[in-house]
């Protein structure tokens, strides 16, 4: 088991592949993936599916290309579809435009992925429909722009709401195993006992 992380489009945002042996799972391709299937290529690792924590443009921008080279589906939560049609989902906002792809809803709740289990979690707060996807084998969270070290995501999007999403770190994120990797699609990797001890915006709290 392995991660790799590529950092993808304008933002370099974080895109996670995680590879279990001879296939792979790649989680936001937020640019052009040329990267990523490179690495697949020169590896020869099989890529599974691609997983969408949310729809903002920087997180999605590469699905359509990578999904075609690749001939993988998308799964991501359709209660986040709406967020396609907004400024900040549709690239508008950054003056490109997403290349259309399809996407499949994947379901809350344990389910296996390239051998491994995947608890895909419900974490709305950033954007409406955003998901954590966390695999305990990894002891990994991949929480897109839900929290960050020491920060936490935008709220003021449409359909950004901070009550929202620090509820859904309080009892989604929080209540992980403090050893857990919290991998953001932003920045560095921090732990959710790093962040329920030293992140600002929760400081006020007790656990
Ligand atoms: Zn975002």
């Amino acid at each position: 088991m392995d991660i790799k992380v590529f950092g993808l489009g304008p933002l370099e945002t974080n895109c996670y592949v995680i590879v279990n042996e001879n296939r792979a799972v790649v989680i936001d391709p937020g640019g052009d993936p040329a990267q990523v299937l490179e690495f697949l290529k020169k590896t020869g690792i099989k890529l599974d599916r691609i997983l969408n924590t949310h729809f903002h443009f920087d997180h999605i921008f590469g699905n359509a290309e990578l999904s075609a080279a690749t001939g993988t589906a998308i799964y991501a939560a359709d209660s986040g579809l709406s967020v396609l049609d907004t400024s900040v989902g549709n690239g508008s906002m950054m003056g490109i435009q997403v290349p259309a792809f399809e996407s499949k809803d994947i379901a809350v709740g344990t389910t296996e992925m390239i051998g491994l289990e995947c608890t895909v979690l419900a974490t709305p707060g950033h954007a409406p429909g955003s998901l954590t996807f966390y695999f305990p084998a990894l002891e990994s969270a991949f929480v897109g722009d839900l929290i960050f070290r020491r920060s936490i995501g935008r709220t003021d999007f449409e359909g950004g709401d901070t009550a929202l999403l620090q509820k859904s770190v309080l009892e989604q994120i929080f209540t992980l195993p403090g050893n857990t990797a919290l991998l953001s699609g932003h920045g560095p990797a921090t732990t959710v006992s790093e962040e329920k001890n030293h992140n600002p915006f929760f400081s006020s709290m007790q656990f």
